[in-house]
């Protein structure tokens, strides 16, 4: 309905100041065709939208990891995605990584103040605590895909 009015608004008078009603409905119409264009924009919130980005996002992780060893940060910056994201796509990596034949091979994390490493830790995420000298400052686990 604003469009409608539109064209005669620019041809006959135009937005002006002299007409400050032409000029509101002016300003509403740029308004309107703004937020409809930005709406437009943007990807529609299905569920297939987002398998297939989450799908991307691991195929990125794989390419990432191909021969390469990677801590969840370098990962997160890599492929543009935060570092816990990073952790909660990983097994579903390794599951697939595996399904070729293929194997996530993960650096244990270790301690930085005694030393201890977190051998045979079935979770990709960095330990909180080190359970010999309690201290919280530990390395990163890496993580590296290794071909068969
Ligand atoms: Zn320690």
């Amino acid at each position: 309905m604003i469009a409608d009015r539109l064209p005669v608004i620019i041809g006959n008078r135009g937005p002006c100041s002299t007409n400050i009603f032409n000029l509101l409905d002016y300003l509403l119409f740029v308004k309107w065709i703004t937020e409809t264009v930005q709406e437009q924009a943007l990807p529609p919130a299905n569920r297939k939208v987002r398998a297939r980005e989450m799908k991307t996002i691991r195929q990125q992780l794989i390419e990432a990891l191909m021969d390469r060893k990677m801590t969840a940060i370098d990962l997160s910056q890599e492929v543009g995605i935060g570092e816990k994201e990073v952790y909660e796509h990983l097994p579903h990596i390794a599951r697939s990584v595996a399904s070729q034949g293929n194997k996530v091979a993960v650096e244990p994390p270790r301690c930085l103040k005694c030393g201890f490493v977190f051998e045979g830790r079935k979770r990709f995420t960095r330990p909180g605590r080190c359970p010999k000298c309690r201290e919280t400052h530990i390395q990163n686990p890496s993580y590296a895909i290794r071909r068969r």
